[in-house]
């Protein structure tokens, strides 16, 4: 018996109509069996959003696990990325029909293009390529990681459809304000990677210690709901339950606009990735 009832996690809606759970479960990096339990687990607490890549050498575990739940695929949203060897000349569909046979499913809900690397500069053939995959019905909806706004615009400029999302390294640390004034003004849905830091310091700093006793939650509670308050949708990555579960658990308070504020203090400390020179 599950003892905490499944919390309801609000959905965000895409450019496409389909929704989005707003928390994911981050899967990086767990192996296949890590992930595979990681998955039961999750889905128990009432996660239905998992995050993967090709790169993450996990969606053989990913599909296992989903299966293992025994809830329908349906009820799932489920995100890969593309890794940047299967960018330019239509090699993205060779790129994810192999995710797919990995996974054992037959479409995923969200394709992206894991990283920009605008030196190869090979993104917007790639796009194309992911606007026929959307047509084939291989994936839901088609979207970015990692890309900076002058990226997005130049890939718009060339293309006809816009990304449902662009998944970037985001956090109190790392707010990246420009970023997500470009996506709410194009309604592109902002997914925050290392939304905790990534393990790092950033659940120990004295502002969240404080803000935690306060609202009677842990600090990454605190930093989780700061994502959702303003419409992020974060994908922490835990393999422990009790972690999974607080860290769905952040849709039964609200932080006053003096401790969002607050929060806005964090800002630097941890290195932010640079998408014109960083990725794979
Ligand atoms: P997160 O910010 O999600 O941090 C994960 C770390 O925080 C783990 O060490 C985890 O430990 C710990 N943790 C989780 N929940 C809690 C909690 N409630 N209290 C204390 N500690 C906690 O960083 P990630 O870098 O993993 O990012 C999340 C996901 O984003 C990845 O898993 C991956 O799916 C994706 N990602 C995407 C990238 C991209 O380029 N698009 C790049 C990097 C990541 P434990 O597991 O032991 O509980």
């Amino acid at each position: 018996m599950n003892e905490h009832p499944a919390p309801s996690i609000p959905q965000l809606q895409l450019n496409t109509g389909a929704s989005i759970p707003q928390i994911g479960l981050g899967t990086w990096p767990l192996d296949d069996d890590e992930v595979e339990r990681a998955i039961v687990d999750a889905a128990g607490l009432g996660y239905r959003h998992i995050d993967t890549a090709e790169k993450y050498g996990n969606e053989v575990g990913v599909g296992r696990g989903i299966r293992a739940t025994g809830i329908d695929r349906g009820e799932f949203f489920v995100t890969t990325k593309l890794d940047g060897k299967f960018q330019g000349d239509d090699r993205a569909i060779a790129g994810l029909e192999a995710s797919l046979e990995r996974l054992g499913l037959d479409y995923v809900d969200l394709l992206l293009i894991h990283w920009p690397l605008p030196q190869r500069d090979l993104f917007v053939s790639t796009w194309r390529t992911f606007e026929k995959l959307l047509e084939r019905g291989l994936t839901r909806a088609i979207g970015t990681s990692n890309f900076s706004p002058a990226h997005l615009k130049t890939l718009m400029a060339q293309t006809a459809i816009v990304p449902a999302v662009n998944q970037v390294q985001l956090s109190p640390q790392i707010p990246r304000d420009e970023y997500r004034a470009f996506h709410d003004e194009h309604a592109i849905v902002t997914v925050a990677w290392s939304p905790l830091g990534g393990g790092n310091r950033l659940l120990d700093h004295e502002i969240l210690r404080q803000l935690g006793e306060e609202y009677g939650v842990s600090p990454a509670q605190i930093v989780l709901r700061w994502h959702v308050q303003q419409g992020i949708v974060p994908i922490p990555k835990s393999k422990t339950p009790e972690r999974m579960r607080a860290n769905l658990d952040v849709f039964g308070f609200e932080l006053s606009r003096d401790d969002m504020l607050m929060l806005d203090r964090l800002v630097g400390g941890e290195k932010a990735v640079d998408p014109d020179v960083d990725g794979h």
